[in-house]
C-alpha cells in the first residue's frame, strides 16, 4: 500500500515539473510573440512613413513652385489656359494627388487639373477660411478630413497666394488621392486582422483599413485614447499598448508622424499600424491550449496506466496474500487435527484389509498404545499384534461383522474385549466407515475408545435397577407408575392384591379411576384433591402430598387408603397404604377415651373439649351458651340403703334420661363426676335453659325410681344449677362452669329437688 502511494507521489511530482516547464516555455513564447509583433508593427509604420513622406515632400514642392509662378500667369493673357495645362502635368506626375486647384481670394476655382472643377466656389470650406484668416505662405496647410461632394473622405494640402501688398490673394490646393492612400495602407498589412490608418493631427481619421470598428471620419481626440497618449508623448513615433478608445479592446499600435524634414506643416499627419492583442495571441493561445490538452491527456493516460498497473499488481499481491492465508489456515487446521488426534482419549485409525486377508493400520493415532498396547509404527505393516489382543470370542464375532461391512460398505460398529499386559481385561467400543480401494482392498476410517468404566457403571446400574424393582415389587404397600399417556407402566404385587388387575392386562388411569371411585360425586371431590396434590408437586420438588381416600377394591369392599407419591415430569409414581384396620382401631380408642364406661354418655374429657369448642363458636357467632349442672339428691344415702350396684343402675338410668331429653344435634349430656351431670346447650338463652333444666329434673322424677332413704321425696330427684353467658373477652368457660356450680349449690341449699331460681339476678346480660 505504501509503495502504491509513493508511485502516485512520484507521478504527481513529475507531472508538476513537466507542467511547470511547459508553462515556462509558453510564457517565454508569449514574450517572444509580443516582441516580434512590436518589431513588425514598428517596421510597417516606418514603411508607411517612408512611403508617404516623399509624396508629401513632392506635393509641397509642386505647391511651392506654383506659389511663385501663379501670379505671373494670372497677369499674362491666356495664362490661365497655360496654368491649367501646367496643373494637368503636375497631376499626372503626382500619383498621390487626386486634384490640383488654384482658388482666387474668394474661393473660386481659377485653374484646375480637372476642367469640370473650373468656376466652382470653395470659399466656404473650412480649410479656405483657415487659410484666409492668416497663414504664412511657407506653411503647408493640412486640412481636417471632410466629406467631399462624391461622398468619400478628403484631405486637402495647400499653400496661400499673396498679393503684392502681402494680403491674401488665393489658395493652391492638392487633395490627396484616396485610392493611392488605400494601396499604400493596404501594402503593409501582413495579416488579415492588422489595421492601418492615416489620421489628422487633430485626431480625425482620414482612412482606416483592416478593422471594422475603425472608420474614416472617427475622432480619436479623446482623453485616455492611445492616439492622445501618442500626441502627449511629444515623440514622432511610439509603440503603445492599450485600448484604442476608453473601455475598448486591448491593442498594440505603432504610430508615426509624417513630418518631412524642413517642411513646416500646419498639422502633422499620423500613420498607425496596429493589431488587437487577442488576435495577436490567437495562434499562441491555440498552441497553449493544444499543449495543455496534450499535457492533461498525457497526465490522464499516465494516471490511468499507473492505476491499471497498480490494480494488476494489487490483484497479484491480493491473490498471493489469499493463497498464503489459505496455506496458513490449512497448516493451522492440520496442526489442530494432529493435536486433536494426539490428545483424543481413544484411537483414530485407518485399517486396511487386503484381498488376500492380510491387514494393517496405515494410520493410527498415538492413542493406539493405550487401546491395544502397541505403538502406531509397529502396526503400520501388520495389524496382527493388535488383533491378537482381542478376546477370542469377540474376535470371531468382530471378524464376521467386518466381512459384512466390507461386503455392504455399511458402517461397522461393535463392542469387544481386549487383554492388555498389566491392565487386564478392557472393554472397547468402535465404529468405522469403509471405503473400497482400486486395488480391491477395503479401508476403514474409524474411532475406538475404552468403555470399561462406562460398562462397569452400566452393569452396576442394572444391578441397582434389578434390586430396586425387586424391592418395589415386594413392598408391603401398593405401588404403581403411570406414564404420560395415562397407562400403568408398573404395578407391584400389593397393588394387584388391592385392585386385582393381572400384570398382563393393560390398564389405563381412566378405567382404574372409574372402578375405584364408582360414586360420581365422590370421584369429583377426589379429582379436585388429586389436582391440588399435582399442583403442589409442581411447586415442591415433585412430591405428591398424601391424602386419605375411600377406595372400592376388586372385592367390592370399601377401604381407606393414604395415597401419595412423586410426580416425574408427565409421569408419576403413586403409593397406596391401607389404613382401614388402623382407622377402625383408632376410632375405637377414640370412642373409649371420650365415653363414660358406666353410663355410655360423654365423659368429663369429652365435655371439657366440647365446652372449649362451643365457647369459641358462640364467641365467634355472638350467641349465648347455656350450661346445666345436675346432682342426684342424697345419693350417698341411696348407696347406703340400696347398695352400690343399685346406685350404679340409678346413675345409668338418670344418664339415659338426660341423653334422651336433649333434641338438638349440638346439645351434649355428659357425666361430670360421681353422680353429677352436665348439659351443654349452645345458642340457648337463660329462659330456655331453665325450662330445659326443669324438664329434665321432671323427667328423672317421673322415672319413679324409689328412694326410701331420701328425706326430699320417695323417688330419686335431682337438683340443678343453670348458667348462661354470651361469651366475650371479659368472661371464660371456667366462669360459666363456676356459675353453674354455684347455682347448683344454691339449689341444694334451698332444699334440693329443684332448679336454682336466682340465675337471672347473677349474670345474664
Ligand atoms: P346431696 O348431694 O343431696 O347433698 O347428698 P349426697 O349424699 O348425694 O352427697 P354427695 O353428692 O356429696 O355424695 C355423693 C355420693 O355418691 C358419694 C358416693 O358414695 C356416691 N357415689 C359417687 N360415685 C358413685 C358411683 O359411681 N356409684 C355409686 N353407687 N355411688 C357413687
Ligand atoms: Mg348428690
Ligand atoms: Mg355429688
Amino acid at each position: 500500500m505504501q509503495r502504491f502511494r509513493r508511485e502516485w507521489w512520484w507521478l504527481g511530482l513529475g507531472a508538476l515539473l513537466v507542467g511547470a516547464m511547459l508553462a515556462l516555455g509558453l510564457w517565454h513564447e508569449r514574450q517572444q510573440t509580443e516582441a516580434r509583433e512590436r518589431q513588425h508593427l514598428a517596421q510597417q509604420a516606418r514603411m508607411l512613413h517612408d512611403n508617404l513622406v516623399p509624396q508629401l515632400g513632392a506635393i509641397n514642392h509642386v505647391l511651392a513652385s506654383l506659389q511663385a509662378d501663379v501670379p505671373r500667369w494670372r497677369q499674362r493673357p491666356g495664362g490661365m489656359a497655360e496654368l491649367n495645362q501646367r496643373l494637368q502635368l503636375f497631376f499626372a506626375a503626382l500619383p498621390g494627388v487626386r486634384s490640383l486647384n488654384v482658388l482666387d481670394g474668394q474661393g473660386r476655382v481659377l485653374a484646375s487639373s480637372h476642367d469640370e472643377a473650373l468656376g466652382q466656389d470653395f470659399g466656404r470650406r473650412d480649410y479656405f477660411q483657415m487659410a484666409r484668416t492668416g497663414m504664412a505662405p511657407e506653411t503647408l496647410l493640412v486640412s481636417r478630413p471632410f466629406q467631399g461632394a462624391l461622398g468619400g473622405w478628403v484631405l486637402v494640402l495647400g499653400r496661400t497666394l499673396t498679393a503684392a501688398d502681402g494680403s491674401f490673394d488665393g489658395l493652391l490646393t492638392a487633395s490627396l488621392n484616396p485610392e493611392y492612400l488605400h494601396v499604400v495602407l493596404q501594402s503593409v498589412r501582413y495579416a488579415s486582422d492588422l489595421f492601418t490608418s492615416l489620421t489628422h493631427g487633430d485626431g480625425q481619421r482620414l482612412m482606416a483599413l483592416g478593422d471594422a470598428n475603425e472608420r474614416a471620419g472617427d475622432n480619436l481626440a479623446m482623453p485616455g485614447s492611445l492616439f492622445m497618449q501618442h500626441l502627449q508623448s511629444q515623440r514622432s513615433d511610439n509603440l503603445l499598448r492599450g485600448p484604442l478608445r476608453p473601455g475598448g479592446a486591448d491593442y498594440l499600435v505603432a504610430m508615426r508622424n509624417l513630418q518631412p524634414p524642413g517642411l513646416h506643416m500646419g498639422k502633422p499627419l499620423v500613420v498607425g499600424v496596429g493589431r488587437a492583442t487577442q488576435a495577436m495571441w490567437a495562434q499562441w493561445r491555440q498552441r497553449a491550449r493544444f499543449l495543455a490538452l496534450v499535457y492533461l491527456l498525457s497526465c490522464a493516460a499516465l494516471a490511468g496506466g499507473l492505476a491499471a498497473l497498480q490494480r494488476r499488481q494489487w490483484r497479484l499481491w491480493h491473490t498471493q496474500e489469499l493463497l498464503e492465508r489459505q496455506q496458513a489456515l490449512q497448516r493451522q487446521q492440520e496442526d489442530m487435527l494432529r493435536r486433536l488426534a494426539d490428545n483424543l482419549p481413544g484411537l483414530l485409525y485407518q485399517y486396511q484389509l487386503e484381498p488376500d486377508g492380510r491387514s494393517h493400520f496405515p494410520y493410527a493415532s498415538p492413542g493406539v498404545t493405550d487401546v491395544f498396547g502397541h505403538p502406531p509404527e509397529s502396526l503400520r505393516a501388520d495389524a496382527g499384534p493388535a488383533l491378537a489382543r482381542i478376546h477370542p470370542a469377540d474376535r470371531v464375532a468382530g471378524e464376521a461383522a467386518m466381512q459384512e461391512s466390507a461386503r455392504t460398505l455399511g458402517v461397522w460398529q461393535g463392542e469387544y474385549r481386549v487383554t492388555l499386559p498389566g491392565r487386564g481385561e478392557r472393554w472397547l467400543s468402535g465404529q468405522a466407515r469403509p471405503q473400497r480401494l482400486r486395488s480391491g482392498a477395503v479401508l476403514w476410517h474409524g474411532y475406538v475408545h475404552d468403555i470399561t468404566e462406562a460398562k462397569r457403571q452400566a452393569m452396576e446400574l442394572q444391578e441397582k435397577e434389578r434390586l430396586l424393582r425387586h424391592l418395589m415389587e415386594q413392598m408391603p404397600i401398593g405401588l404403581c407408575i403411570v406414564d404420560e399417556s395415562g397407562h400403568f407402566s408398573f404395578r407391584n404385587q400389593r397393588f394387584a392384591e388391592y385392585f386385582g388387575y393381572p400384570a398382563s392386562e393393560p390398564l389405563t388411569l381412566q378405567r382404574w379411576w372409574q372402578e375405584v371411585y364408582p360414586d360420581a360425586d365422590y370421584r369429583a371431590r377426589v379429582l379436585a384433591l388429586w389436582n391440588e396434590a399435582m399442583d403442589h408437586a409442581d411447586a415442591h420438588d415433585g412430591t405428591l402430598p398424601g391424602h386419605e381416600y375411600r377406595v372400592t377394591t376388586r372385592y367390592g369392599t370399601q377401604r381407606i387408603m393414604a395415597i401419595g407419591g412423586i410426580a416425574m415430569g408427565g409421569r408419576f409414581m403413586a403409593s397406596f397404604i391401607d389404613l382401614t384396620e388402623q382407622k377402625a382401631h383408632s376410632d375405637l380408642l377414640r370412642h373409649l377415651a371420650f365415653v363414660d364406661g358406666v353410663t355410655g354418655i360423654a365423659n368429663r374429657r369429652r365435655f371439657d373439649e366440647a365446652l372449649q369448642r362451643e365457647w369459641r363458636d358462640c364467641l365467634r357467632k355472638g350467641k349465648p351458651l347455656a350450661l346445666l349442672m345436675f346432682d342426684i339428691d342424697h345419693f350417698k344415702a341411696y348407696n347406703d340403703f340400696y347398695g352400690h350396684q343399685r346406685g350404679d343402675g340409678c346413675i345409668k338410668a338418670v344418664a339415659a334420661v338426660l341423653r334422651a331429653g336433649l333434641g338438638r344435634p349440638h346439645d351434649l349430656a355428659a357425666r361430670y363426676g360421681g353422680e353429677e351431670f352436665v348439659c351443654l346447650l349452645p345458642d340457648c338463652g337463660p329462659q330456655d335453659a331453665r325450662a330445659k333444666a326443669q324438664e329434665l329434673c321432671q323427667a328423672v322424677r317421673s322415672l319413679g325410681l324409689a328412694h326410701s332413704a331420701s328425706p326430699v321425696a320417695p323417688v330419686v330427684t335431682l337438683s340443678a344449677g343453670v348458667a348462661c353467658l354470651v361469651p366475650d373477652e371479659r368472661n371464660s368457660p371456667e366462669a360459666l362452669l363456676a356459675l353453674a356450680d354455684a347455682n347448683l349449690y344454691r339449689a341444694k341449699s334451698a332444699g334440693r329437688d329443684r332448679v336454682d331460681q336466682g340465675v337471672e339476678t347473677l349474670q345474664l346480660q
